[in-house]
């Protein structure tokens, strides 16, 4: 089979995806045909909009919306807004979501999208009609059984709040009630799920304690760090810290800070929400150099940040156990080569950080059924499915000798490839 050729990027991220890929159906030996439709993107949607801000000045904005495999179930990925948001990196991000959504069973397909911008340099209210416009532009590109974004780096609850808004305020009004579950992560009083915010943290936290299981380690005393204190850091700083283990150290883009007797992550957090989201400045441990943090000697480091923030570079400075991969990508292909020969375990991404989808699938099926759950529950249903694809990872990387992220994707790979063989292709 031919490799994929690609043009360098700005993050890299696509080039990481498709070399995982490539690796994965090498060993497993994916039908040819199959490999070809899986290394495509469906559909790629890039939309040029203006939005007046509050000046009165008017900026023309770009946001996309790559939508690359359905065969499971309608597209699902979260929308980022960030400068790195171009049409490879939402390539790379799409491709990770539907190995991520096929890994823990769910009737979906992958996507993802979002604008390239800076958002701390708007107001909310240009906030909220840069999304509205946007959501405007996508229009029935995106729908409740065809394409349902969610929350991704720096957009939230209320940021999906407008676009729910948006999308059925467009639509006539029979049918506007039925178009909540158009995209998952709202606010709880706009049909949103009891505990989606948590779901990403606290899967990470889920996949860490299946791992201290496997590998017969107390997390009760051990000590880790975590890069990125959004949504995912902390919840996962959160739930960890009441497993008993003790955060050393949290980098964010403002600053590192570290503690020799561990960060309380709820302190942190009332820290950072008074201070614009960021942790400089914070009173309790000390700052240090960025360049530092991933050699700091600790058991579990939780990259919750951006793609390629491990790489070849630093890789050889790291002494911890086991990496989490609470972000997308976090970790070079070639650092992850590195890694694993020096003894490090890797818990891939797409297991790792697949709690959000996993609670994002209840909240459009809580919708579907205009049902509300309680949060225990959905907790529970959370892990369990977590809990289940691990096991299986760590069967197939067994059964097949490789890495867990290799194991990963072949088990997401089997399932597309099934679907592909039983269905065939049209006509
Ligand atoms: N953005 C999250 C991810 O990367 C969540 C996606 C979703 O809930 O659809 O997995």
């Amino acid at each position: 089979m031919e490799t994929i050729k690609t043009k360098p990027t700005k993050t890299g991220m696509y080039e990481n995806v498709l070399r995982q890929y490539n690796q994965a159906a090498d060993i497993m030996g994916l039908h040819d045909g199959i490999r070809k439709i899986l290394v495509n993107t469906n559909n790629e949607i890039l939309v040029n909009f203006p939005v007046k801000l509050d000046d009165g000045s008017i900026e023309v904005f770009t946001g996309y919306r790559v939508q690359h495999n359905n065969a499971l179930g309608p597209y699902k990925g979260g929308l980022r807004y960030h400068p790195t948001v171009d049409i490879d990196a939402a390539r790379a991000l799409a491709m990770w979501m539907t190995w991520k959504t096929a890994i823990v069973g769910l009737p979906y397909g992958g996507g993802k999208g979002g604008i390239q911008i800076d958002p701390s340099k708007y107001s909310q209210s240009e906030l909220e009609r840069i999304t509205r416009r946007f959501t405007y532009a996508l229009g029935d590109n995106i729908g409740p059984d065809l394409d349902i974004p969610a929350p991704d780096v720096n957009t939230n609850a209320r940021i999906m709040a407008w676009i729910a808004d948006t999308y059925s305020s467009i639509k006539s009004p029979s049918v506007r009630q039925k178009n909540m579950h158009v995209v998952t992560g709202k606010p709880v009083g706009s049909g949103g799920l009891e505990g989606r915010d948590r779901a990403t943290g606290f899967g990470v936290v889920c996949n860490i304690k299946k791992w201290a299981k496997s590998a017969q380690k107390e997390l009760n005393g051990m000590t880790f760090i975590v890069q990125g204190f959004g949504n995912v850091g902390y919840w996962a700083s959160h739930f960890l810290s009441k497993e008993g283990a003790k955060l050393l150290a949290v980098q964010d883009a403002s600053a590192t800070i570290a503690s020799a007797e561990g960060f309380d992550p709820d302190d942190l957090l009332k820290y950072a929400a008074e201070n614009d989201g960021n942790i400089k400045g914070y009173e309790h441990g000390s700052e240090l150099e960025d360049q530092h943090f991933f050699a700091i000697d600790c058991d579990i480091i939780i990259p919750a940040a951006l793609g390629n923030q491990i790489t070849a570079d630093n890789s050889m400075q790291i002494k911890a156990k086991v990496i989490a991969e609470g972000a997308n990508g976090p970790i070079s292909v070639d650092a992850e080569k590195i890694l694993l020969r020096n003894g490090i375990e890797i818990i891939p991404d797409i297991l790792c950080n697949s709690g959000g989808v996993i609670g994002s699938y209840y909240e459009w099926l809580q919708n579907k059924r205009s049902e509300n759950w309680k949060l225990d529950t959905v907790l529970e249903m959370i892990e369990d499915k977590l809990n289940d694809a691990y096991d299986r990872i760590t069967e197939v990387s067994k059964i097949y000798n490789v890495s867990s992220r290799t194991a990963a994707y072949i088990v997401a790979l089997k399932r597309l490839e099934l679907t592909y063989k039983e269905r065939g292709v049209f006509p």
